[in-house]
């Protein structure tokens, strides 16, 4: 079935236009025609007169699908949406591409950077064809995080995120926490007291009211229907479920990863493979300390502790997407 796709093409004054041959493109794209009823380029498409211009044009042309080329989608994907949508269009009708970020920003080649973004606007005309009209839903959570592993990586992303007030839930394989630090007198490069450092976490871990932990278990399984809403943990022979909007896989540098083999991770030898982030390739699933794998990772202690406080500010996103991802420093608002 044909469809009725309207393109619009923004200047952003001279953000774009300088160095992209916006009215080229809009030209050759409405000379194209197919299913694309209208193109136009105008100086700033987010600007009241702008969004008038798509929104009269749903009405008047009986336009069903709408692509917008301008700035980040982070910046006026939101705006370009609720325009559509005031026309009686679904918001999800509606495909977005960043020609300024990723064309006119990145180039003095004038010629370049207008064939690219011509590609990158037809693209999204052969893409937005696709798209269905969705149904935003809201189902209730349980702001609750689960870590597996109670090593050093493990018992410092645990108490950040309940200090945080979150409840969450350590699964660790043996009898007692503390993992592969709980074995050490000094630890290098500073010659640390191990158990100076250790034992405050575990007491605090022990006592802490946000905290439960699980020994002699292992996490078998991750359940949630497209995101992760419980997690499956057994406990000799006996399966139970925790509630959890994010897993912390803190599992050490493991000879035998056994369950975890089945979560669907992307693995690399006996670690997982993370980004910046820590997320792992499986949605709401982090990883911190030994297990992570990714270029130049080096397996000790201060990096395990590093990473706890990015899996822990990224798994707050996931948790409470309300909170950021940057906590702020202690010095602001003082
Ligand atoms: C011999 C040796 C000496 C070291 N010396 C130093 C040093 O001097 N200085 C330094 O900075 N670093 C040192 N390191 C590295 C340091 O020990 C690690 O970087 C650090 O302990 C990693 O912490 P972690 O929490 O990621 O893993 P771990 O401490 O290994 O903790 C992982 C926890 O996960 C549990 N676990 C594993 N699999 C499962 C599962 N399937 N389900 C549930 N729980 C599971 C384990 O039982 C363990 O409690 C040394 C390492 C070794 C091996």
């Amino acid at each position: 079935m044909s469809k009725r796709v309207g393109v619009y093409i923004c200047h952003c004054g001279t953000n774009i236009d300088g160095m992209v041959d916006v009215e080229k493109i809009s030209d050759e794209i409405g000379a194209a025609g197919g299913d694309v009823v209208v193109s136009r380029h105008y100086k700033y498409m987010c600007s009241e007169p702008g969004q008038k211009l798509i929104r009269d044009d749903i009405v008047e042309l009986k336009l069903d699908h709408v692509v917008e080329a301008s700035c980040s989608p982070k910046m006026h994907e939101p705006t370009f949406r609720t325009c559509v949508s005031q026309a009686g269009m679904n918001q999800y009708m509606f495909e977005m591409v960043n020609i300024r970020e990723h064309c006119s920003w990145v180039t003095d080649n004038r010629d370049l950077a207008t064939v690219k973004a011509k590609a990158l606007v037809e693209g999204a005309i052969a893409r937005v064809k696709h798209h269905k009209p969705l149904v935003g839903s809201k189902k209730p959570v349980t702001p609750a995080a689960l870590v597996v592993g109670g090593g050093i990586a493990g018992l410092t992303t645990a108490l950040k995120i309940a200090r945080s007030g979150y409840k969450v839930t350590i699964v660790e394989k043996e009898e007692i926490i503390g993992g592969r630090m709980a074995q050490f007198d000094k630890t290098f490069p500073t010659l640390d007291c191990a158990g100076c450092t250790l034992t405050p976490k575990t007491s605090e871990v022990g006592r802490h009211p946000n905290i439960e932990i699980i020994t002699k278990a292992e996490v078998t399984g991750l359940i949630g229907d497209g995101v992760l809403e419980q997690v499956e943990i057994t406990q000799a022979g006996v399966v139970t479920t925790r509630k959890a909007q994010a897993v912390v896989a803190a599992l050490g540098f493991v000879a035998d990863l056994g369950a975890m083999k089945e979560w669907g991770l992307e693995l690399e030898k006996r670690h997982v493979v993370v980004d910046s982030a820590m997320h792992t390739n499986f949605k709401r699933v982090l990883a911190a300390g030994d297990i992570t794998e990714y270029p130049g990772k080096v397996r000790l202690i201060a990096v395990g502790f590093g990473e706890a406080a990015t899996a822990v500010n990224n798994a707050a996103v996931v948790i409470d997407p309300t909170a950021h991802v940057f906590p702020g420093h202690s010095s602001e608002g003082s």
